[in-house]
């Protein structure tokens, strides 16, 4: 018997771009990337409170209306709308009273009202409220200027949401509000998704992993590793920390292995060009699964594409700046996809630039961008791809289209902040 939960597997050339094909637009590339990537991860069901983060598997079905019974939306006087009229209404108060909490038990006779606060189920024979503030009382009597509104300051029963019906869709990534929607609606338990594990590698000789630790003029410190880490736990995955491996094919397959075993997809960073150094590409391609990208995009060298033991593997870029745009860019869409929410577009905003740029048609680019008082754009300095500092002085990016562009001050340019991305 087959298991309903093993989804079909990725085949070997899933990656595989058609023949001929040099410089891969971005948008193309994010188009076959969504038509090859499903939802990988297994379903467990949780408690509403344990599932923040969480994506749900099914659909969450509401099992009691909100609200369950019609009810006053405000503090006031109670009656039946049909014995009301114009002018000033004087209506003999019934003893006793509606709360939240403590309902009236007997019937409000029409002509006759009743003293309710908010949250009270309309007692019966009581359809219409006014507001505290609008009334004159004795105690005995209530009056206030007519006419009502019928229906006044009432809710009616699952006025929000009906029993029955779909409160959150399957693929819904869980917030706080959708938290006390579940419980509203009386549901204790969702069927989600098990977080994905994504496995981060890093590689290079000249890689050392402990900041803490000594390096000597030749090493520098493993930035990529901490980053890409975050970015999976910013996005409810569960970080798998596949440490460092240096420049050495056997080192990187064990890690691999691993990582395979360990992880629903892995994240390299390094080695993924097509150069001597570049381990990463070269074991990918001698195990005939590996397909480099070409994207025609800045920054971002080839992002290789590949599969081990059936596990996609994305080798982003070792420069810090080319891995976070690449992994912001790609990285986040296909890996909300295998969780199991969906493609995740970047909701993006168009500002004013406050900066000056001329760009060639061919690809597009991604510049570290910040808002200024004025609301406009302003981008990092140096565009240089090792500086990581612009990365920390950024908000996010401006993306510039593929097609030629001269940017000037006033210019609209799209924002994308680093909360559109889930950071
Ligand atoms: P590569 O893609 O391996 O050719 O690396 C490109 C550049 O990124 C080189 O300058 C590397 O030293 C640097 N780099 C690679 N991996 C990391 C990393 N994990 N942290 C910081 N820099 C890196
Ligand atoms: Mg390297």
């Amino acid at each position: 018997m087959t298991d309903p939960l093993i989804p079909p597997r990725l085949r070997d050339d899933c990656f595989a771009m058609p023949q001929g094909v040099s410089w891969v637009p971005v948008e193309e590339a994010l188009e076959r990337l969504r038509e090859i990537l499903q939802p990988v991860a297994g379903t467990e069901l949780l408690p509403g409170r344990d599932a923040l983060g969480r994506i749900l598997a099914e659909d969450a079905v509401a099992r009691r209306s909100n609200p369950p019974r019609a009810n006053s939306a405000v503090d006031g006087y109670g009656f039946a709308h049909a014995a009301t009229g114009e002018g000033v209404q004087r209506l003999p108060l019934v003893a006793g009273r509606a709360a939240a909490g403590q309902p009236f038990s007997g019937a409000v006779p029409p002509g006759q009202a009743i003293r309710i606060l908010t949250g009270a189920i309309l007692p019966e024979g009581v359809d219409t409220v006014v507001l505290e503030e609008d009334c004159a009382t004795d105690g005995a009597t209530v009056a206030f200027d007519g006419p009502a509104k019928p229906r006044a300051n009432t809710r009616r029963a699952g006025e929000d949401v009906a029993e029955g019906a779909v409160a959150l869709r399957a693929g819904h990534r869980l917030r706080p509000p959708d938290l006390a929607l579940l419980a509203a609606l009386g549901i204790a338990k969702v069927t989600v998704f098990r977080p994905l594990r994504v496995g981060v590698l890093s590689t290079g000789d000249e890689i050392v992993d402990d900041p803490g630790g000594a390096a000597a003029p030749h090493q520098i410190y493993d930035a990529n590793r901490p980053m890409l880490l975050a970015l999976a736990e910013r996005w409810d995955c569960a970080p798998v920390d596949l440490g460092h491996v240096p420049d050495d094919p056997a080192a990187i397959a064990a890690t691999l292995h691993r990582g395979a075993a360990e992880a629903d997809v892995i994240l390299t960073s390094g080695g993924a060009s097509a150069g001597d150094e570049d381990h990463v590409s070269a074991l990918l391609r001698a195990r005939g699964t590996l397909s480099s990208w070409r994207i025609a995009m800045k920054p971002g060298r080839p992002l290789a594409l590949a599969l081990w033991n059936g596990i996609p593997v994305f080798g982003l870029p070792g420069n810090p700046v080319a891995a976070l745009v690449c992994a912001l860019i790609f990285a986040r869409p296909a890996l909300s996809s295998m969780a199991g929410a969906g493609w995740a577009a970047p909701q993006g905003f168009t500002v004013p630039a406050a900066f000056s740029k001329r760009k060639k048609a061919g690809r597009r680019e991604y510049l570290r961008a910040r808002l200024d008082s004025e609301g406009r754009a302003e981008v990092f300095a140096s565009e240089g791809s090792g500086r990581i500092s612009g990365l920390s002085w950024a908000t996010g990016l401006v993306e510039l289209p593929d097609a030629a562009a001269e940017i000037t001050p006033g210019i609209p340019v799209r924002y994308l902040p680093y909360s559109s991305f889930g950071l």
